[in-house]
């Protein structure tokens, strides 16, 4: 099988905190310390030509921090510490600004831009969460600040502001849940296959790989399945593709069904199936699948007036026993499977010995 061009969308996505996965933020992070660094090697500049070193030394400091940050941003795995960091570094040092004792009336403008950097660094939640408290001291010292509040003049200036403030934030939150939902549902379509909703090829694989990280991790073992539905050309060529597809969902909707939930199952392409089965030995694997075939063999599916019945062939192969990895585990079992397509299908074979208790059916293990 070959490797997904993107691995694992879902569980990347999962495991960012924010809507943004962790190589975007990572990016955007490193970009947003590399300029703050950058404009306050100019504002050190300007503070010392304007009669105060220290405030220069102290801003020359910082920069080399943020300079640094950007370095250790390329690999840290403390992604969300830095971020954090920088984010409430950065919002004091706007409070910071606006208390001065001759503070510019403009230095109030980077009140606006505490959600638009809290949202995009850290997400819906925890984006409002950051932002709202900075905002809400940045507003207060802003009225205190005007002085003139009582009067029309101060009360427009104050309006201005809470207003703009306040839609700022509330548009960021909209924006932000509004983009969350549609990156998930995009992750969703291009991990799920569209006739039966099973998951989709490149879906199954990345559970497949991880479910060999975690055995490796954890010492436990599981089987791959590769199960294909015997003569469906049949289907197609005697009833119709719509009979084919609802063949299809029928079949896909029976397996995740019987299946536990620690279990998985994709459709791998066709009318070819993959199931992984968790914490398994093999006669135990067999025994499922052997029910399985004879539940997909017993029943009878309506289509209009039309009866359809099918049969599966499934191969089994265990791991570790028949391949530590994800390729070899395919390869055994896509053998074992047309080993028992061979053998006149509707069978279970697996890669291992066999187990004739329950059916006549099964096909010699040592066959693969
Ligand atoms: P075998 O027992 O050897 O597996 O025979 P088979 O007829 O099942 O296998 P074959 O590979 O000859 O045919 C598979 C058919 O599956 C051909 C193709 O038209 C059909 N097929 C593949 N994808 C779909 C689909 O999404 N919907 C429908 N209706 N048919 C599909
Ligand atoms: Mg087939
Ligand atoms: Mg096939």
């Amino acid at each position: 099988m070959n490797t997904p061009k993107h691995p694992d969308l879902g569980a990347a996505l999962e495991h960012s905190r924010s809507g943004l996965r962790d190589n975007h933020r990572r990016t955007l992070a490193r970009l947003l310390f590399f300029v703050t660094g950058s404009a306050l090697v100019v504002f050190a500049v300007l503070q010392f030509f304007n009669g105060f070193p220290w405030v220069s030394a102290i801003e020359l400091l910082a920069s080399g921090l943020l300079f640094f940050g950007a370095q250790r941003l390329k690999t840290t795995p403390h992604l969300q510490q830095w971020i954090y960091a920088y984010l409430v570094a950065i919002f004091s040092f706007f409070i910071v600004i606006m208390l001065l004792p001759d503070a510019s009336i403009a230095a109030f403008v980077w009140v606006l831009m505490m959600p638009v950097l809290a949202y995009l660094l850290l997400g819906k939640c925890e984006g409002m969460i950051l932002s709202v408290p900075f905002m809400v001291v940045g507003l207060v010292v802003y009225y205190f600040f005007l002085e003139t509040v009582g009067t029309a003049h101060g009360m427009i200036d104050l309006l201005n502001m809470v207003l703009c403030g306040v839609l700022m934030q509330v548009f960021m939150h909209m924006y932000e849940e509004r983009r969350e939902e549609a990156e998930q549902r995009l992750v969703d379509m291009a991990q799920t296959d569209a006739l039966t909703g099973l998951a989709n090829r490149a879906n199954f694989q990345s559970t497949l790989a991880r479910t060999i990280a975690e055995c490796e991790r954890n010492g436990s073992g599981f089987a791959l399945v590769v199960m294909d539905i015997d003569h469906f050309k049949l289907v197609n060529d005697t009833l119709g593709h719509d009979a084919g597809d609802h063949v299809l969902r029928n079949i896909g909707q029976c397996l995740s069904e019987r299946l536990r939930t620690t279990d998985s199952v994709g459709r791998l392409g066709g009318e070819e199936f993959g199931l992984i089965l968790r914490d398994v030995k093999p006669a135990d694997a067999f025994e499922l699948m052997d029910e399985l075939r004879e539940r997909i063999a017993g029943r009878e599916l309506r289509y209009g007036e039309a009866g359809i019945r099918v049969t599966a062939s499934f191969g089994i192969a265990q791991w570790p026993d028949h391949g530590q990895d994800a390729e070899t585990l395919f390869c055994v079992a896509d053998r074992c499977l047309y080993t028992g397509k061979r053998a006149g299908r509707n069978r279970v074979a697996p890669a291992g010995p066999v187990h004739r208790d329950r059916s006549e059916k099964a096909v010699a293990g040592g066959t693969v």
